[in-house]
Formats: C-alpha cells, sequence, structure tokens
C-alpha cells in the first residue's frame, strides 16, 4: 500500500514516515500543499494523509483540487485544532476520515487500515481470500496455506496486492514502478521482471491456481482467481 504524507512539520512527517514504513507501507513525502497536490495529481496512492495547516496551499485547497480532477484516493486529513468547523469543512471537500493533533499511533495505523478496507480490497484482519483456503496478509508479508506459511518480501508483498487490486485487467510495467519504488528511484523494467519472477516462484509453491500472465508491451495479470 503506497501512502502520499502531506505534512509540512517536517520532523513530524519523518517520524510518521519511519512508523508508516516500518509497517510495511511505501510513502512518498511533500513538505508543502504545491507539491503534495502534483503528486496526488500525477502519481497514484492507496491514501492520502493530508496535514490542514500547510504552506503555499492549504489542505482543504489541495483536496479541492484533487476531488475535482477526478482523484479518488482515500484521504485523511490531519490537524492541529480539534475543531469541528474543521472537520465538516474537510468531509464536506472530500475527506473520508479526520484525526485530530496530536494522535496516538495506534490510532492512526487503525484509520489507515479501516481506510484501506474500505477500498473493498480486504477481508477483517487485512487478508486477501486467494481461494483453496488460502490467505494473503500484506501486513504480516505472508501466504498462508494449510501446509504453512510462505514469507514474501515486501515487494512481492506489494506487487502482489497491486496486482490482485486490479485483477480484471493489466497492470503495466510503468505502474509497477510507480507502486513498489519511490518515484525518484533509478528503476528500469529488469527490476520489475526480476520481482515478478520471484513472486511466481512463491505463489507457484503456495498457490498453484494462481498465475501471473505476462502481455508483451500491457503488462501482467493474476490468473485463477475465478473461483475465489
Ligand atoms: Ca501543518
Amino acid at each position: 500500500m503506497k501512502i502520499l504524507l502531506i505534512e509540512d512539520e517536517k520532523d513530524l512527517a519523518d517520524a510518521l514516515t519511519a512508523i508508516l514504513l516500518k509497517n510495511n507501507y511505501s510513502v512518498d513525502n511533500a513538505y508543502e500543499g504545491e507539491y503534495g497536490l502534483d503528486c496526488a495529481l500525477t502519481c497514484i496512492y492507496d491514501l492520502i494523509i493530508l496535514d490542514v495547516m500547510l504552506p503555499k496551499l492549504d489542505g482543504f485547497a489541495v483536496l479541492a483540487h484533487a476531488r475535482g480532477a477526478g482523484i479518488t484516493t482515500p484521504v485523511l486529513m490531519l490537524t492541529a485544532r480539534g475543531e469541528t468547523r474543521d472537520k465538516v469543512a474537510g468531509l464536506e471537500a472530500g475527506a473520508d476520515d479526520y484525526l485530530p493533533k496530536p494522535f496516538a499511533i495506534d490510532e492512526l495505523l487503525a484509520r489507515i487500515k479501516a481506510l484501506g478496507r474500505r477500498k473493498g480490497e480486504y477481508l477483517a484482519g487485512g487478508e486477501h481470500n486467494l481461494g483453496n483456503n488460502r490467505l494473503f496478509n500484506p501486513m504480516s508479508l505472508e501466504l498462508k496455506t494449510e501446509s504453512g506459511t510462505v514469507n514474501l518480501t515486501l515487494k512481492e508483498s506489494q506487487l502482489l496486492e497491486l496486482l490482485l487490486s486490479h485483477r480484471n485487467t493489466y497492470t503495466s510495467k510503468d505502474m509497477i514502478i510507480e507502486k513498489l519504488w519511490s518515484y525518484d528511484a533509478d528503476v528500469v523494467d529488469s527490476h520489475v521482471e526480476s520481482q515478478v519472477s520471484l513472486l511466481r516462484k512463491k505463489l507457484s509453491a503456495a498457490c498453484p491456481a494462481l498465475s501471473i500472465k505476462a502481455s508483451r508491451g500491457v503488462g501482467y495479470r493474476l490468473e485463477g482467481l475465478d473461483d475465489v
């Protein structure tokens, strides 16, 4: 799951980023509103964490522009003031949830999980059903089968999550690069190919009914989920 964190208090942003990375999320940082909006419009995220008070463009304006441009990514708004009018304004502008500062990290992580679930991609507990009593848990990076557990790397897990969320269509290499690596990373197609090959090996061991089909020039698609 890839998160865009738009927060201008650098110490807080860096601390949150460290915690999110530790919890197996990918994070892009924006320390002001204009750049945050740029990221929201040009990259694909699963969640945007958006501070209200920001330099250049405040959180409400970022949200309004993003929603106006058709960006439907769930947005969790943060504000220093626990004021009801901020909450109402945020929700009216299209925020999905609201968390007043200061907040407990556990509370933030719970909200993030809930917003992820709201997208309809998760079972209770954050697990995906892969059929035949096989479960994929992107939080613990595990494929669970009746005969045991297969551990995935973070990138393998993110790739499987991405393919699952686009299960009826092909996912392009560009989109995979965008989701698995940070936007400024020096990544080429062969990096994607090797991640796909690593994931294929683990899937064929744990979930033989599933396969990753490649279409030259188009991308990859997960097959065999029809019965799930
Ligand atoms: Ca702020």
